[in-house]
């Protein structure tokens, strides 16, 4: 007998049944218009998602790392400058494959559980005047830590200093479950994978290029085969890929995106803002505080959890799989030992949630913390009693 609870790690997340279905296909000639027709509809649908009407979307079989890859090297060339903060360990991870590819980084050191400084971006680009910067780099959420960044102030600072580098968006953690707007915001890549928001498996990178970061494409140099693009939209033109695509995760895609869309993408970000909210109610019960050093910057998909001085947070996370058999995220980083997270996206509902809940009450009570059993699950019962689930009383 195997139990099977929900997990609450930030991806992979849970996987809706339907969307496990529609990734178990029988093999198919991904060569023939009927991949086209999986293929075209997702490609559709996913700009959709990113809200925009003309990012040109690349799919890889690959993951988040492949789409950061897959910006770097088809829009930039050995010794080109970028412009990246680091405050987490995702930005961390992205800016140490730029150096890895020969690229000038110019890094901006913030603490981690704060934003992206935009301000500091905005003085930055202001003093560039030669224009040696060709992209700047944005994580909109930072997963190691739960915080979300405000890309349209990394929009406004380039705007300000009449700056043409490009901006690149790692959503990874965001998109499909947070506001994310391509186009309102003037990105030029957004980066995005399969397993986070759109609840299917590990497996996919998903790319949005603008047209200029298509025209930069022209001249970029930095070596590339797998994650070219062109090689990719040459394929696409023929209903098919510059070599075997997944195309069960392909189908899976297409899916998630219809019933991403289905709900209303507003509706998805409500929902995700709801579930937040009542796990946030719990931290504070239980006397916790968050990474994330204020509200303006808390993330709706994940929450990193700091937890008292003295006390290692990655047993929390050893002892909920061990005992119960549910997992959640542990610290990484500057903040290893010092934190635990909750991951809240994807694929959940408030009953899910306070499983999970419950089980990080059990399992720091069980380690010796000073919590009481019920705090936390009481806050969000409160919370999401006092806020109704608007799809299920659409559903009924
Ligand atoms: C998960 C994640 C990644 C890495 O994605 P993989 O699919 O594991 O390669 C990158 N950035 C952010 C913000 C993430 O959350």
């Amino acid at each position: 007998m195997s139990f099977q609870n929900p997990v609450f790690i930030p991806g992979p997340t849970n996987i809706p049944e339907s969307l496990r279905k529609a990734c178990d296909m029988p093999t198919i000639d991904h060569r023939s218009p009927l991949f086209g027709e999986i293929l075209h509809p997702a490609r559709a649908k996913v700009q959709k998602v990113l809200k925009s009407d003309s990012a040109e979307i690349f799919i890889f079989p690959s993951t988040g790392t492949g789409g950061w890859e897959t910006a770097l090297t088809n829009t930039l060339s050995p010794g080109d400058t970028v412009l990246a903060a680091r405050n987490g360990m995702f930005s961390h991870r992205w800016i140490d494959m730029c150096q890895r590819h020969g690229l000038n980084v110019e890094i901006v050191e913030t603490a981690w559980g704060e934003g992206l400084p935009a301000d500091r971006y905005a003085d930055i680009l202001k003093r560039d005047r030669n224009r040696t910067i060709k992209a700047v780099l944005a994580t909109h959420n930072e997963t190691a830590t739960g915080v979300r960044s405000d890309i349209a102030a990394v929009r406004r600072a380039l705007d300000d200093a009449d700056h043409p580098a490009m901006l690149f968006v790692d959503g990874v953690s965001s998109i499909a479950s947070m506001d994310f707007r391509f186009d309102a915001w003037g990105v030029d890549v957004a980066v995005t994978g399969s397993q986070k928001g759109f609840m299917l498996p590990a497996g996919l990178a998903i790319v949005g290029f603008s047209e200029k970061a298509r025209a930069a494409t022209k001249t970029a140099t930095l070596p590339r085969t797998f994650f070219d693009v062109h090689d990719m939209a040459n394929g696409y033109a023929n209903n098919a890929y510059p070599y075997t695509p997944a195309v069960g995760l392909m189908n899976g895609l297409n899916q998630a995106c219809g019933m991403l869309l289905e709900e209303g993408l507003d509706n998805v970000f409500a929902r995700h803002h709801r579930i937040a909210e009542g796990v946030r109610a719990a931290i504070a019960a239980w006397g916790l505080k968050l990474c994330a050093v204020s509200p303006d910057v808390y993330s709706d998909t994940v929450s990193a959890i700091r937890t008292p001085e003295g006390f290692n947070a990655t047993d929390i996370v050893t002892h909920a799989a061990q005992t119960y058999g549910v997992a959640f995220g542990i610290g990484l980083g500057e903040v290893a030992g010092k934190a635990f997270r909750i991951g809240h996206l994807g694929s959940l509902t408030d009953v899910m949630t306070l499983s999970g809940i419950a089980t990080a009450e059990m399992c720091m009570a069980d380690l010796g913390l000073d919590i009481e059993l019920g705090s936390g699950v009481a806050a969000a019962q409160d919370y999401y009693r006092a806020h109704p689930a608007v799809t299920h009383k659409a559903a009924a």
